[in-house]
């Protein structure tokens, strides 16, 4: 999709930290880490968030939790734990509008973290 950063991150137009890469999903280092640990998981077909999901595009959701996992053992905290975050529409705070999973952790993280 023109003018979606995260899409012109999948496509390589522009540069990011890529952490991990797969047919479905790519992940990447956020720019503004609220942890030590913080990467971001972004399906490769855009959808805007969760309430913007339908059918057909849902299966992306099941391939975003699976990269999860194998960052998480990358990242070496897959047994620590972690905190899996998504937010869906400007009053949650979603800022970009290509749906995104947080993968946070690296630290002992409060009740209220992002
Ligand atoms: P949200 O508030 O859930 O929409 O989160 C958007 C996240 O994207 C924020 O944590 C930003 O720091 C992050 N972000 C925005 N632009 C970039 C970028 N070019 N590379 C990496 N992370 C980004
Ligand atoms: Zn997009």
């Amino acid at each position: 999709m023109e003018d979606c950063i995260f899409c012109k991150i999948i496509n390589k137009e522009i540069p990011s930290s890529i952490v991990y890469e797969d047919d479905k999903v790519l992940a990447f280092k956020d720019i503004s880490p609220a942890a030590p640990i913080h990467i971001l998981i972004v399906p490769k077909v855009h959808v805007a968030n969760v309430e913007a999901l339908d059918p057909q595009t849902v299966g992306c959701v099941a391939d975003i939790h699976m990269a999860s996992k194998k960052i998480a053992k990358l990242m070496g905290i897959n047994e620590k734990g972690y905190r899996l975050i998504t937010n869906s529409g400007t009053e949650a705070g979603q800022t970009v509008m290509h749906l995104h999973y947080h993968l946070i952790g690296g630290m002992t993280l409060g009740a209220k973290i992002y």
